[in-house]
């Protein structure tokens, strides 16, 4: 979420009258502002609303800035707050205290009030900054677990996924079960329709089997035609069913292709429970693999658990 700085909300945080009334006059032309004058009601006040910066003083009856300021970073840990102390303390320990604390900038009195609108307006512009970097890494981050063709979890995540459920299924004793599933003569579908109408099936098969399994399966292209699904806490003769239901679903769906011909494919699956003595998730998908070509051998559209 972005703020618009125009429409920025200001807590100002001052037990003396005189500069409280000066800093909301200043500040309101620009922003809505709130006036509390104790520690204990701007803890109040920003438990209830967050505004987007706090102005705050330190000498106060009651909690002192340092304190609300520790409260404060302590309610919105994930996209805090930014506190600029506003103070009558010109000693340089209480300003390296402060933005050591956490605080974002250190004003003393008497301020100049243009000096005080330029730092709030600096503060809000960076807070803005970061959280669109932060918004944007976030998105980066889980693209780069996607693949881009299908939309399916890409081989390294699905790595990443496998291991981390091995030790998990290793820790816990629980059962963990894995899925190769290759399309059935994919390569005639390219030959025949071409590549484009190639990949169209590819994305439709994902898009497909994204909504059969459940949502702590991991559903992933491990490249081409072949994708693997991970099944936490499921039994072989249970991810066996699945399979089996997977690959009948599978058979029953309509591709669009361009020439309006509807068009439809089969699977082959392999299934195999991952074991604690596999050292690795490759062993694992080398015995599913192994199943999977069985599958292919016996015929196709079909399922071969290696037990
Ligand atoms: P089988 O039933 O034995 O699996 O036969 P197949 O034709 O599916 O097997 P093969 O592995 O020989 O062929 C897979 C084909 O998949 C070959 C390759 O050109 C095609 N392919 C791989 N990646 C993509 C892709 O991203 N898009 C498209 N359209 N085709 C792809
Ligand atoms: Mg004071
Ligand atoms: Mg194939
Ligand atoms: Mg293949």
């Amino acid at each position: 979420m972005t703020p618009n700085i125009e429409r920025a909300t200001i807590l100002v945080v001052e037990d003396e009258l005189a500069s409280a009334t000066l800093l909301s006059i200043l500040l309101s032309e620009q922003y809505q502002v709130t006036v509390v004058n104790c520690g204990e009601d701007a803890v109040a006040s920003v438990t209830t609303n967050r505004p987007d910066l706090i102005l705050l003083d330190i000498m106060m009856p009651g909690l002192d800035g340092y304190a609300v300021l520790d409260r404060v970073l302590e309610l919105y840990p994930e996209d805090p707050i930014p506190v600029i102390f506003l103070t009558g303390i010109t000693q340089a320990e209480a300003e390296v205290r402060s933005l050591n604390g956490g605080a974002v900038d250190y004003i003393t009195k008497p301020y100049h009030p243009d000096v005080v609108q330029a730092r709030v307006n600096l503060h809000l512009e960076l807070q803005t900054k970061t959280r669109a970097l932060t918004q944007a890494n976030e998105e980066l981050s889980h693209l780069s677990t996607i693949d881009a063709l299908t939309g399916a979890r890409n081989r390294r995540y699905f790595y990443e996924f496998a291991e981390a459920e091995q030790s998990r299924a290793l820790r816990h004793q629980l059962p963990l079960c894995l899925v190769m599933l290759d399309i059935d003569h994919f390569k005639r579908i390219n030959d025949v329709y071409g590549h484009a109408t190639g990949d169209t099936v590819l994305t439709t098969f994902a898009k497909h089997m994204g909504q059969l399994i459940r949502s702590g399966d991991c559903l992933a292209r491990l490249g081409g035609e072949e994708f693997a699904i991970l099944l936490p806490h499921t039994q072989p003769e249970e991810a066996h069913h699945l399979a089996q239901r997977f690959t009948a679903q599978i058979a029953k769906l309509s591709i669009e292709t361009p020439d309006d011909t509807p068009l439809s494919i089969t699977i082959s699956c392999g299934v195999t429970q991952v074991l604690p003595e596999d050292t690795n998730i490759d062993q694992a998908l080398k015995r599913a693999d192994d199943a999977m070509y069985i599958a292919k051998g016996e015929g196709r559209n079909r399922v071969v658990t290696a037990f």
